[in-house]
């Protein structure tokens, strides 16, 4: 039997700006989505028992129907008409429940893994369409893109042609952050809709999103690390720190170490810096990793 395997590569959102709660409980928001390479390992190999078995070799990753990666198989398997089971073997390096949507560039590659190991010849329309199903995150990684901005739930991507590479250093604290909670907390101004506009069908979104976001983009192709530092953003940081002060203390740590623009990733409780080099990001490590365990040093992808 073939064996396919997939890179799932994590990101982080440079800008995250909640727009307003939708009618479906979800939120609107603009985000710019980086991949960076902290990178899992899945494979696939179709088995004739006719159930999807994952292995997985974090213990708090579930192997079940809870896992992205089997609730993905079992639509593709549905819509598909597939009879035959599959084999996943998960390889983590990505920091679960983190804010780097392990979980999503999971499901990500089960749909690109999936989709070669049964010839489905899926398109990228029905490739995303099975993404946004499984969760927001997810059609970022269906783009082979570095930059994307997200509108919608963050699930409608501009993948942007940018060649910059930027540095950090991600520092990735022993705390659980569940997404929905973080969202339930969020507060949004009366004026949020009018201050940031939403993209409308056919036009091109770059020039209908938020301001701030659009000077973001502006800068982020040429300009130095400080000028970039200073535009990034998250509205949910807020609630993050709210839920677990010790987070601010960790920002200031890293911004006494050098780290620029240091922010929470998504919904936490990653934080991440920027630096000017891999060296000045490795330098930052040292001085972190008696105090912190998972401290990593990952640029673009
Ligand atoms: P997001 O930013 O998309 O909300 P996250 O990075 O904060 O995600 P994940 O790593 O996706 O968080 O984990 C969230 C939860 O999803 C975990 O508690 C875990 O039990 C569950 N989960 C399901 N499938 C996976 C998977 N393949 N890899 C990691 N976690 C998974």
């Amino acid at each position: 039997m073939p064996q396919i395997s997939v890179k799932a590569p994590a990101k982080v959102n440079l800008y995250l700006k909640v727009i307003d709660k939708r009618p479906d409980g979800f939120h609107n928001i603009v985000t710019v989505f980086e991949r960076i390479n902290l990178v899992d390992r899945l494979s696939f190999k179709t088995n004739r028992s006719g159930r999807i078995v994952i292995t997985c070799d974090h213990p708090h990753v579930p192997t079940g129907p809870k896992n992205l990666v089997y609730r993905t198989a079992e639509i593709i398997r549905k819509e598909y008409g597939i009879t035959a089971g599959v084999d996943v073997a998960i390889a983590k390096a990505i920091p679960v429940a983190a804010g780097l949507a392990g979980g999503s560039t999971n499901a990500a590659a089960a749909i690109t893994g999936l989709n070669r190991l049964w010839g489905l010849k899926m398109s990228r329309d029905e490739m995303v369409d099975v993404g946004r199903r499984i969760g927001s995150d997810v059609p970022f990684f269906l783009y082979d893109a570095s930059w994307g901005l997200g509108t919608g739930r963050g699930d409608r991507i501009q993948t942007l042609p940018i060649g910059r590479r930027l540095w950090h250093i991600l520092v990735v604290p022993k705390i659980k952050m569940y997404t929905p909670k973080v969202y339930g907390h969020i507060k949004i101004p009366k004026n949020g809709r009018s201050r940031a506009r939403t993209s409308r069908g056919g036009r091109n979104m770059l020039t209908n999103i938020d301001d701030n976001a659009n000077i973001l983009l502006h800068h982020l192709p040429k300009s130095d690390v400080a000028t970039i530092s200073s535009l990034l953003y998250n509205d949910l940081e807020k609630v993050v720190v709210q839920i677990c002060p010790k987070i601010n203390k960790l920002k200031e740590r890293l911004k006494s170490l050098g780290a620029q623009g240091v922010t929470v990733s998504g919904s936490g409780p990653s934080v991440y810096g920027l630096t000017d080099s891999q060296q000045a990001a490795k330098q930052i490590q040292a001085h972190l990793a008696s105090r912190y365990s998972q401290v990593f040093v990952v640029r673009t992808l």
